[in-house]
């Protein structure tokens, strides 16, 4: 409930539309970008080069030929380079289950708090007492249980 409540205030302290580790991944391809071209086609689809591989982008359906953007949510440095030609934050289009406003839905609900056991209710029926510990059969032991006079010879070697 405390966890909850202290995450609640630092995401709201937080100033971004994504989450913090989504930014931390996309800050790092934003860093890669100048290692790849960028060719427009006309379309919303770009062609991007990196070491003589061509990945084909589909910014119109989120689409990539890597299959690293649908896989993730997130877009791969190949959109990233695409969204970067055209001056655009690839924030904005992230899949939206990384966005904030999904995490504070989710964590909407609060936890309510409790009275303590002395104002809870005694309950009619006996207590639920734990099974009792039942003996599992067991493989004979393999090793032979030295005798005394064995464990004397062995101590004084
Ligand atoms: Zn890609």
């Amino acid at each position: 409930m405390t966890r909850i409540e202290e995450e609640r205030q630092n995401k709201l302290k937080w100033k971004l539309a994504v989450c913090e580790r989504v930014d931390e991944i996309l800050t790092k391809r934003e860093e890669r970008v100048y290692e790849y071209i960028t060719r427009p086609t006309g379309s919303p689809r770009y062609e991007v080069t990196f070491a003589e591989n061509n990945f084909v982008v589909d910014i119109g359906t989120k689409h990539c030929s890597c299959g690293l953007w649908q896989l993730e949510g997130k877009p791969y440095v190949h959109a990233v380079c695409v969204y970067k030609s055209q001056n655009k934050d690839p924030r904005k289009y992230v899949h939206k289950d990384f966005l904030m406003t999904t995490w504070f839905t989710v964590y909407s609900h609060f936890l309510e708090p409790l009275r303590g056991p002395m104002f809870w209710t005694k309950s009619l029926y006996p207590d639920i007492l734990p099974p009792d510990i039942r003996v599992l059969p067991r493989k004979p032991k393999r090793c032979r249980t030295k005798d005394v006079i064995q464990r004397m010879e062995e101590a004084e070697k």
